[in-house]
């Protein structure tokens, strides 16, 4: 025997109202996409639950590959049998054994089918004394058990699962719209990315790039760090902007406590119009107030000054070791912590402003006219692609260039 479907139970979503409809439909055809792999499965809807079926299909690995699916609350693995003593008993012990590690259980049953002769209350010892007599060092708690084996005994059949596993939380992506992540090949900007899908939210990435101060490696870094994003949503599009002609006119012209805040500037004003070009409707970035002379309160200020669109900052209220945390619970940081020349650590001046103006800024960057070399850098950037975790084509004319 083996479990044939895996049960998901909605969190939030739920409680949509109206919208639910629409949000059911998405995570339903988001879990379709991810399960291409796995053709034989089927996704069946009752009212408050879908159900993937596995037809055959391995439950450990389609389990997986669920568990990062946005907009489910927790998962588990399940069995339907016949409505038949033996059977269910049976269907009770294969859900305990796979909860690997377990030392105590508890047996829950539920009669909805009064035909069925043997009571709840008489079940639960029945399943329970025949798990004990089939393993060895394990013992019922009621109170606090390692797993709760529920049985739900319906007009149809029997239903057996056990663990509730986590699911990803969250609203399915693509209910909430499209936000342009700034992706660097840092360990916050991913970690940013992440927490914004997970509000329902489908990624743009936008990367500023500044050959040959900035190796293939290091785009390349960011092309894995979107790939493995892509993981929990859908495909992501990845701009990547020549940036070297921007860097070294600031450089060249700027005052050099400056630079930083005027490069970031630049860097804003192009994801604008590029998310304006694409439909897109915010900006999402990885600061995160304090932890760098950028993020800082006037940095902010003065940098945000650029633009007026939203800017979504997950991390703007998080330490350090809470991003790193995240960063390895979503297979980040590996990716993150490779070494790279980032495009801002090459230019960067010894002693950056930490307390920029608006209005120094303003001052400084009228003396120079930058429109031609952002139009430029923009329409010289191009297109990668990433879905499931890999690259999946390359439009770029241009890259041998850069
Ligand atoms: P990260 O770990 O994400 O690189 P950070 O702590 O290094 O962030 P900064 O270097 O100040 O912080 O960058 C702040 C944010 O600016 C980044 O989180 C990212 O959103 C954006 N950013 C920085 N460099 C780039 C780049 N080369 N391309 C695109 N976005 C960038
Ligand atoms: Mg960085």
């Amino acid at each position: 025997m083996n479990f044939d479907r895996i049960m998901i139970r909605y969190g939030e979503m739920a409680l949509k109202g109206k919208n639910r409809r629409s949000f059911e439909q998405k995570l339903q055809r988001n879990l379709i996409r991810k399960l291409r792999g796995f053709p034989e499965t089927r996704i069946q809807k009752t009212r408050d639950r879908m159900y993937i079926l596995l037809n055959g299909e391995d439950p450990h690995a389609v389990m997986q590959i669920c568990q990062k699916v946005f907009g489910i609350h927790s998962l588990s693995f399940a069995v339907k049998v016949e409505k038949e003593e033996e059977l269910i008993k049976q269907a009770a012990l294969l859900a305990f054994e796979d909860a690997k590690g377990a030392r105590t259980f508890k047996v829950s049953a539920k009669r909805t089918d009064k035909n069925f002769p043997i009571s709840s209350q008489d079940f639960n010892p029945i399943v329970g004394g025949y798990i004990l007599k089939n393993t060895e060092n394990v013992t019922v708690d009621v109170h606090n058990p390692d797993v709760e084996i529920k049985i739900e005994v319906r007009q149809d059949a029997a239903y057996v699962t056990a663990q509730d596993l986590p699911g990803a939380g969250g609203l399915p992506v693509g209910t909430t719209g499209k936000s342009m992540l700034m992706l660097s090949g840092g360990i916050d900007s991913p970690v940013s990315g992440y927490l914004t899908m997970k509000r329902g939210v489908e990624l743009e990435a936008i990367h500023f790039h500044s050959p040959p101060y900035t190796s293939d490696r290091a785009k390349q870094k960011v092309i894995d760090l979107a790939a493995q994003l892509s993981n929990y949503g859908t495909k992501i599009k990845i701009h990547v902007i020549p940036f070297t002609a921007i860097q070294q006119k600031i450089h060249r012209e700027m005052p050099e406590g400056y630079s930083m805040t005027i490069m970031r500037r630049m860097m804003m004003r192009i994801s604008e119009q590029l998310a304006e070009r694409e439909g897109v409707l915010s900006i999402t970035t990885g600061e995160s107030l304090g932890q760098v002379a950028s993020q800082t309160m006037e940095s902010m200020n003065t940098i945000n000054e650029v633009t007026n669109y939203p800017i979504i900052r997950p991390l703007v209220a998080m330490d350090k070791l809470e991003i790193i945390d995240i960063s390895r619970k979503i297979d980040t940081y590996d990716i993150s912590i490779r070494p790279y020349e980032d495009c801002c650590t090459v230019f960067v001046p010894k002693a950056p402003k930490t307390k920029p103006t608006r209005k120094n800024a303003n001052y400084y960057e009228s003396n120079s006219d930058f429109s031609q070399d952002i139009a430029q850098a923009i329409d010289q950037s191009y297109v990668i692609e990433v879905e499931d975790g890999e690259q999946i084509q390359q439009k770029d004319e241009f890259s041998d260039l850069f």
